[in-house]
């Protein structure tokens, strides 16, 4: 069902409250959110929305604006929005961001983020927006160059059945690496993508069509009440294709963890899994050569140093990288550098004779006699089903348990213990440009603060590659000069990433239709570790030199030190926003642990050789395995955990 004329003016009198004309040079300043276009390509954005739920959600959303009884639930006024004052209308919108009711705060996130969407993306096939020339953001360095495709994915034009030793569902971290090690060792591999094959021919760096083309779900999901946004991708080659290329190994103490958590006897610390560990490093050349640091890490280098606190190389999985114009290969690299498992594993198991599908949706696994025996899986309309004599699922943490839900399979610990590395960050304002978008994705780290509580928990200190939309969706909102001053002020800006170990967990659940939702609350110790971050994130950012620095919560609170105040008053600022769901913003871009292994059943999904309890032949080989979060980026661990259970299970079916 589609938008009506109705919802698109309620939507254009939020936008222009949001976005309104305010003074300053040129169009992004000087025009309403109507007069740059953006309520009629409401309707673009509405389509991509991941599925009919959330469009309906929208509708809902927008009718409810459009009634006296939805403002007086939204923002305690029985009026329409649209009859309110322009006045009344930003005090409306400034009531819901920070309500203690917290459907009126994901209301307001709803309308922030699709507000803040349309001003800083292109419309289609535009190449620039008035935002973007304003923030001095130069988009593009012009059209991805033609590379041959050396990978020829197998069409399916019909109802379809296959017999293969093994089928692979997902391509990512996991599943790429399994398909790797699986095909070399002699087996016949089918490997099921749900996402598209995209190479550098495809990589536009454009980051609304990157979203739309390679992220799961368009990146414009997250948790039930959107507390939590999550990044992920969903092309051939998974995450590994779009993310920033650090290369942690598993730290030896999360190895120990992990086979405490399991009841294991050195399944994480033992010899085959330090075997696989080098042999993932080697396929995909982990160096620390690499790493010219970006101006926005040369400043979190100089505020970690000037506290004398630790800041360190990060390992990288390049090649020969670009580093200046690294800064947009998480769109994608354009220069074959990134060794995702596109180019490395996915290409090794295809040269010897891997089958591989994209576009393939498996629904479900197949048994008989209670051994998993295939999937069924549809393809452009078309079911494809594959008997096999082992299924391996590495659909990524967010989808292998929905796999499983679906199938009636893993057990009663299927979909729980869902890790998230929630992300916040905080902002500093500095007197020169940073140019934050551009330069290496991930040069430098600080472990300063990553054991909070003596167990090995707390915060990593990372920045990333900042490209318009991030700020659009982080920033709060306060009115509308200052949110364009911050989004518009983008090439002074740069964050420092807050990336928790969550001690606390989720769960996957999947609706009557099939479909996952994704649940998850900051835990009582993990929220007071996302506060010491915020804490020393701001003294970091201030001793680099920030003239200002401001929160990522719905109403964003800022502080200039050369105005007096002081770093309590600006936290305790914070804090009475709060740190809940829809509070601050939190960015998930490491989903793991909700299939986990285990020896005990009744709290883990699989065994010590990946394999489903209960169920012989499947397998999970993907980030759903960790046991408890890995506190550092985990497609080391994740590729690891995959090159050992495949292994393991070539040997058995050769
Ligand atoms: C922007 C970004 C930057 C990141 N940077 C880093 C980093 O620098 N270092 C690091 O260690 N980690 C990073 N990560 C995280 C890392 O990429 C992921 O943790 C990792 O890719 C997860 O591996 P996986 O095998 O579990 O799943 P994925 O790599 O997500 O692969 C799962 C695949 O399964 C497919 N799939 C899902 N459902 C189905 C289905 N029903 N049927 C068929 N296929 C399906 C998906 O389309 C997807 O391609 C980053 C993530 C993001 C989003």
């Amino acid at each position: 069902m589609g938008l009506s004329e109705r919802a698109v003016s309620t939507f254009a009198a939020v936008c222009d409250t949001l976005l309104p004309a305010v003074a300053g040079k040129g169009e992004a300043w000087s025009k309403s959110a109507t007069e740059l276009g953006l309520p009629e390509r409401l309707h673009d954005v509405y389509d991509l929305l991941p599925n009919d739920r959330a469009r309906r959600d929208v509708r809902q959303l927008l009718s409810l604006l459009d009634s006296a009884p939805g403002g007086l639930v939204l923002y305690r006024k029985p009026r329409k929005f649209t009859s309110l004052s322009p006045m009344q209308r930003a005090d409306a919108l400034r009531s819901m961001s920070t309500s203690s009711l917290g459907p009126a705060r994901q209301a307001f996130k709803a309308l922030k983020l699709l507000a803040g969407y349309l001003y800083v993306t292109p419309p289609d096939g535009s190449r620039t927006t008035p935002a973007w020339t304003a923030m001095g953001y130069p988009g593009p360095d012009g059209p991805p160059a033609e590379v041959p495709k050396p990978i020829t994915p197998t069409t399916i034009s019909g109802e379809t059945e296959w017999t293969a030793d093994v089928v692979i569902v997902g391509s990512g971290a996991g599943g790429g690496v399994a398909a790797g090690v699986l095909a070399e060792a002699g087996l016949d591999v089918v490997v099921l993508e749900k996402g598209q094959y995209h190479n550098e021919a495809d990589f536009t760096h454009v980051e609304s069509e990157a979203y739309r083309d390679m992220y799961l779900d368009r990146a414009l999901h997250g948790t039930v009440d959107s507390g939590f946004a999550m990044l992920a991708g969903s092309t051939l080659g998974g995450g590994t294709v779009i993310n920033y290329t650090t290369s942690f190994a598993t730290p030896e103490e999360v190895r120990q963890q992990w086979d405490s958590e399991a009841r294991f006897r050195g399944v994480f610390t033992g010899d085959d899994f330090e075997r696989s560990s080098q042999a993932v490093h080697e396929r995909l050349g982990v160096n620390t050569d690499n790493n010219a640091p970006s101006r926005r890490e040369e400043l979190m280098d100089k505020g970690l140093r000037e506290l004398g606190w630790h800041v360190e190389t990060m390992p990288r999985n390049v090649a020969g990288c670009a580093l200046a114009a690294c800064g947009y290969c998480t769109m994608g690299c354009r220069i074959g550098s990134k060794q995702s498992t596109l180019i490395t594993y996915l290409e090794d198991a295809y040269r010897t004779g891997a089958r591989i599908v994209v576009g393939a949706d498996v629904e479900r696994v197949t048994k008989g006699n209670d051994i998993a025996n295939g999937v069924v899986a549809y393809v452009n309309g078309h079911r494809l089903q594959i008997r096999a004599r082992a299924v391996v699922l590495a659909a990524g943490s967010l989808n292998t348990p929905a796999i499983l839900l679906r199938s009636g399979l893993g057990g009663p610990a299927t979909g729980r213990n869902l890790r998230l590395h929630p992300v916040t960050a905080v902002w500093g304002r500095f007197p020169e440009p940073v140019e934050p978008w551009t330069g290496v994705m991930q040069a430098l780290f600080s472990d300063q603060f990553v054991n909070l509580d003596g167990e090995g928990f707390g915060v990593k200190f990372e920045t990333a590659p900042v490209h318009p939309l991030f700020p659009s969706l982080f920033l709060g909102w306060q009115d509308g000069q200052s949110f364009k001053q911050d989004l518009l002020g983008l090439n002074y800006m740069t964050p420092i990433g807050i990336v928790l170990r969550d001690r606390g967990s989720g769960r996957v659940k999947t609706r009557r239709n099939g479909l996952p939702t994704w649940h998850y609350r900051l835990s009582k110790v993990d929220t007071d570790h996302v506060k010491e971050g915020v804490r020393r994130a701001t003294e970091t950012l201030l001793a680099a030199g920030a003239v200002e620095v401001i929160s990522s919560t719905s109403r964003p609170v800022r502080w200039s030190p050369a105005l007096g105040g002081s770093l309590d008053g600006f936290l305790s600022d914070i804090s009475s926003v709060g740190y809940g769901n829809n509070q601050t913003t939190y960015l998930s871009f490491h989903q793991m642990g909700s299939a986990r292994m285990g020896a005990n059943p009744a709290t883990s999904v699989v065994d010590e050789e990946n394999q489903v309890h209960g169920t012989p032949g499947l397998y999970v080989l993907d980030a759903s395995t960790f046991p408890l979060a890995s506190g550092v980026n985990p497609m080391i661990s994740i590729q690891t955990i995959a090159h050992r259970g495949a292994s393991a299970l070539a040997a058995q079916l050769t």
